[in-house]
């Protein structure tokens, strides 16, 4: 063997596929496929990051003192506690690198937001899926896959792409039935859009234990996906590994400064949030009249089935949508090929995304 060889297990992952944004020949694009925040960014750090510019030849804080100050007096947290990355992904993958090698393994759920899957292939483990009821995280398959190898258990929640959730009840438990050694992650990206009472981020649970880290973004309900930007909270031993091992500058100066004015506008959080109740409720109305089943959702984003029919199935709607401009998101990588994602967006998509469905769907077309 001549040429350089990565890892063992490197060359069987495959590749992450973002959420397309381009649409060939339609006259106006409708990005439905990332999850991005309907309004956009708040003001306030949209002008914050324009004001970054005049720093643009300075390095960083590489602490995020600023930001970790904010992020905990915002959320009633322990600013030591909190590891800022280069959006949550950073986290994710910097947790799989400390704490998983080669032989060992993680878990997430069947239909789980696949990042952890390719971190842990990355560090030469096995990612293993737990089944799902009804797709939503089923604690007791997670807990039946842990053996002596398992180093992380990843549960999105509420988890991207089924829109579901379990109450924090199941996460005591699932943490309780835990061995001490293994980590918990809980990927709370959608956390503020969360209304119901028995749901927590998890913040809780990693102040009272040493092996469960929260995991949170600026890049949802925030609007900040551009800058990368989110945040781990995570007990003292966790923390102190993570900044070990992180980029001694690993975010940029804009976006701490971006992500500071963004908390301190709660207000845009709360439109955003209403927003996204109604046109996902508006959403649900239009689909459930033209017979089309969807997954009940709480993230900003819907899970919508298509039948098994040439011209109506997933992928022929797909291409249908996006012939006019509506890019949605396949599922096949999910195991949901049966599905497309659509993110909640600013009202022209969803109008222009139902209208087109209509015409395909409604019963008197
Ligand atoms: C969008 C999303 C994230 C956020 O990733 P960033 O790297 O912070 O942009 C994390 N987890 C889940 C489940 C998501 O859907």
């Amino acid at each position: 063997m001549t040429a350089p060889q990565p890892r063992p297990g490197i060359l069987d992952i495959k590749p992450y596929v973002p959420g397309s944004s381009s649409a060939p020949g339609a006259a106006k694009v409708y990005k439905l496929s990332s999850n991005e925040s309907a309004l956009g960014a708040s003001p306030n750090a949209i002008a914050a990051y324009n004001e970054a510019a005049a720093d643009l030849f300075l390095y960083p804080d590489g602490g995020s003192n600023a930001l970790r100050n904010k992020i905990a007096e915002t959320y009633n947290l322990d600013a030591a506690k909190i590891v800022c990355g280069a959006g949550s992904d950073e986290i994710l993958q910097l947790l799989t690198r400390a704490y998983v090698g080669e032989g060992d393994n993680i878990i997430q759920t069947e239909h789980g937001f696949l990042v952890y899957a390719l971190a842990a292939m990355s560090s030469g483990a096995t990612p293993r899926f737990a089944k799902e009821k009804n797709l939503t995280t089923d604690i007791n398959t997670v807990l039946d896959l842990v053996d002596e190898r398992t180093r992380i258990v990843f549960i999105a929640n509420p988890n991207n792409p089924t829109g579901t959730y379990i109450p924090i009840s199941d996460l005591d438990r699932l943490r309780e039935e835990l061995r001490d050694d293994i980590i918990l992650v809980i990927d709370a990206a959608y956390a503020e859009f969360m209304e119901e009472s028995d749901y927590n981020a998890g913040e809780k649970l990693v102040e009272s234990h040493d092996n469960v880290v929260m995991t949170r973004t600026f890049s949802k309900i925030f609007g900040l996906a551009a800058l990368r930007l989110g945040w781990g909270y995570c007990p003292p031993v966790i923390a102190d590994v993570l900044n070990r091992i992180r980029g001694p500058f690993n975010v940029t100066l804009p976006a701490q400064a971006a992500g500071v004015a963004a908390l301190d506008d709660q207000d845009f959080v709360d439109r955003n949030r209403a927003f996204n109740r109604e046109e996902r409720d508006w959403m649900a109305r239009q689909l459930g009249a033209m017979g089309l089943d969807f997954v009940p959702s709480y993230g900003n984003f819907m899970l919508v089935k298509f039948p098994d029919a040439p011209g109506l199935n997933a992928d022929d709607i797909q291409a249908y949508l996006k012939s006019d401009g509506v890019i949605v998101r396949e599922m096949g990588p999910y195991k949901l090929g049966e599905y497309l994602r659509v993110s909640i967006g600013e009202k022209e998509a969803n109008r222009k995304f139902i209208d087109l469905l209509t015409k395909k769907f409604s019963h008197d077309r």
